[in-house]
């Protein structure tokens, strides 16, 4: 699983290396839903501000 995709880019001081992943947490779902729910926060390297990503995947 790719969890870099899409998070690479900071929203505060625009840097564009990738940003440390402090906490990957998936979320919980019941069998009914064909997909999980993860929540990231994330932390750039560069001005150390904090970033917080959802994203869904599919099950498969
Ligand atoms: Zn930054």
């Amino acid at each position: 699983m790719d969890t870099n995709k899409g998070y690479n880019e900071c929203g505060y001081c625009g840097n564009k290396t990738k940003l440390d992943i402090v906490i990957f947490h998936k979320i919980e779902t019941r069998d009914e839903f064909d997909s999980d729910t993860y929540w990231l926060i994330l932390e750039c390297s560069v001005c150390k501000n904090i970033s917080f990503a959802k994203f869904t995947l599919e099950r498969t």
